[in-house]
């Protein structure tokens, strides 16, 4: 019997897993963890079925409920600027969608919280996370922009949803030195990655790149 047959043969492959884990360091990808991670995470098993073959494509994929899965690059490079080369031991996830960056930044960091507003969709990624004997994850069905205070403060807080404007409940979420990597909506209707670093009561804010994030809904 051919082993690979059940491992998964093709595009949902080890193999798929490493090119895609090349590809991202030729485009400026540099954390070893942060790569080590992407090459590790099954992918192919947050997205639909019938899209398991493209799930290691760069491109944003349908989860349902209007929502999309980050493509991979926007994932490793968010996850890279949140860490920003320095410890960090709790972080908070907005938009948990199908639980991808989830699952990445649970390898990387002690505890991770995260939100998401679309009950079935938090349920789904719960119980994958567990499949993947991931643990260190507590996640909530809410309104993340209010963020979730009691087991703040945090280090790393990450926005997976385009914001309006930065969620001031967040920047009082985040511990001293902590950074928040959010996308927000420019005057003309683009969007921007910001990383925000809070030290003492200011807060020091730096624009990553052009990005295209679903909207972050209040309620
Ligand atoms: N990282 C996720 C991204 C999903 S898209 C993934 O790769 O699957 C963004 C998610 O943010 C959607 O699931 C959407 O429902 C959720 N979202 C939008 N506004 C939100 C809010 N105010 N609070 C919590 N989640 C929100």
């Amino acid at each position: 019997m051919n082993r690979h047959v059940h491992t998964g043969i093709g595009m949902t492959s080890q193999r798929t897993r490493d090119r895609l884990a090349q590809q991202l360091r030729q485009r400026g990808i540099r954390d070893s963890a942060v790569l080590s991670v992407m090459r590790s995470v099954p992918r192919h098993l947050f997205v639909d079925e019938a899209l398991a073959s493209r799930a290691y494509e760069e491109t944003a994929l349908p989860i349902g409920h209007g929502q999309t899965i980050s493509q991979p690059y926007l994932v490793a490079f968010m996850t890279e600027a949140l860490l920003n080369g320095r410890p960090c031991h709790k972080v908070l996830e907005i938009g948990t969608g199908c639980g991808y960056q989830t699952a990445v930044l649970a390898q990387l960091v002690e505890e991770v919280y995260s939100i998401e507003r679309i009950a079935p969709l938090l349920h789904k990624a719960r119980i994958l996370l567990h499949r993947l004997n991931i643990y260190n994850v507590q996640m909530k069905v809410g309104d993340g922009s209010r963020g979730w205070e009691q087991p703040g403060p945090y280090d790393g807080i990450l926005v997976a949803a385009a914001a309006p404007e930065i969620p001031e409940p967040l920047l009082l979420q985040l511990a001293e030195g902590g950074r928040m990597v959010i996308p927000v909506v420019t005057a003309d209707g683009e969007q921007e990655l910001l990383r925000i670093t809070r030290r003492g009561n200011e807060c020091h804010c730096e624009t990553l790149e052009s990005v295209n994030f679903v909207p972050l809904v209040r309620g």
